[in-house]
């Protein structure tokens, strides 16, 4: 099997619901990168679907989820929405007043698969903004959650007094996932594989004190990307959009600020007596030992993790490491001490 690597920006509003911009000028910014697919994921509606979005536009892919978003609780990205799409009775506006757990319980029996966004939320008065976290984590049902937002990692370290700075440094002030979110994926790992998956959280967005929207969609395109790594063309496959959804839900997948560096080219595997696996893959009572093989298409500092403790680390363009225990394993790469390259996990069960 050869698997082949595409990259996409995903959380992305257009103005069918509040990014301010109309959904042709998404795409066309999109167009202008190189990007192979974009996830839009307005709020509370599918009607870009219905109104016939989804699919190629040239060579870029178009996928249409959703972010459901009860205005008091927390929010999640519905992929895979054809059946929720399908069926015009779903009211998708009343998920804005009804509870995360009623709108994660609705979407995922219509197929949905979900992926719980800005989970840690955000509130900075100063600045209007106010995104809720989520709650419900002892709950299952979501297939993953976006364990870098771009949004939120600018916006973090925002304040009056340097706000300036910010505006016109954006990628110097990224820090790369929360460390609380990245221990608390590790914990969910022991128990299921939560796929990570990033997100940009694009709108054309004006904030007090700023006098011109802080990002364009072109800027943001080429900031947080997902790597999703799908056997042979995407274009010449007429499952394209279940083939970027599966990769998603399996976590055959790696987040990457490509600012810094086109990841193209990374990979981490485990190779084991009956084959060799890629991230996402849970393995089950493996006898022999595991080989675990990291490349990167550029010198960087790699760490892979077990559980959340770094187990082995090296500077260069490989890592190899031999392993007999159980563990969730998965890799963070930094380049020039920023953060680069995060893996979805590799499960030894
Ligand atoms: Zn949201
Ligand atoms: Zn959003």
């Amino acid at each position: 099997m050869v698997f082949k690597d595409f990259k996409g920006a995903c959380h992305i509003h257009t103005d069918y619901s509040d990014g301010n911009i109309p959904i042709h000028e998404v795409v066309t910014s999109a167009q202008d990168t190189d990007l192979d697919f974009i996830i839009l994921s307005d709020h509370n509606t599918l009607l870009p679907k219905h109104e016939g979005w989804e699919g190629w536009h040239g060579k870029l892919l178009v996928i249409i989820g959703m972010e459901a978003s009860p205005r008091r609780e927390g929010h999640f990205l519905a992929l895979n929405t054809k059946p929720l799409a399908g069926n015009r009775d779903v009211d998708l506006s009343r998920y804005k007043y009804m509870s995360s757990r009623e709108c994660l319980e609705e979407a995922v029996d219509y197929g949905s698969t979900a992926y719980i966004v800005h989970p840690m939320g955000l509130r900075k008065k100063t600045f209007m903004i106010n995104l809720n976290g989520w709650q419900d984590w002892e709950r299952n049902g979501f297939a993953g959650i976006e364990i870098w937002s771009y949004f939120l990692d600018w916006f973090e370290g925002l304040k009056i007094s340097n706000f300036r700075h910010f505006c016109k440094y954006p990628h110097l002030q990224i820090k790369g996932p929360n460390p609380k979110l990245l221990s608390l994926w590790d914990q969910l790992g022991k128990h299921r594989k939560v796929a990570g998956i990033s997100g940009i959280d694009a709108h054309l967005r004006k904030i007090p004190f700023a006098r011109r929207p802080l990002f364009t969609y072109k800027e943001l395109f080429q900031t947080l990307r997902t790597h999703v790594f799908i056997e042979g063309e995407l274009s010449k496959s007429d499952k394209a959009i279940q083939s970027v959804c599966n990769a998603h839900q399996e976590g055959r997948c790696y987040i990457s600020f490509d600012l810094l560096a086109d990841a193209t080219g990374f990979s981490f595997v485990a190779d084991t007596e009956e084959g060799t696996y890629l991230m996402g893959k849970e393995i089950f009572n493996q006898r022999g030992k595991i080989h675990f093989k990291t490349k990167t298409p550029y010198p960087a500092t790699i760490k892979l993790l077990k559980d959340g403790e770094i187990c082995a680390e090296r500077n260069g363009s490989t890592l190899e490491y031999l392993n007999n225990e159980k563990g969730v394993f998965r890799i963070e790469v930094y380049r020039e001490n920023k953060p680069w390259i995060f893996s979805n996990p590799i499960y030894i069960r």
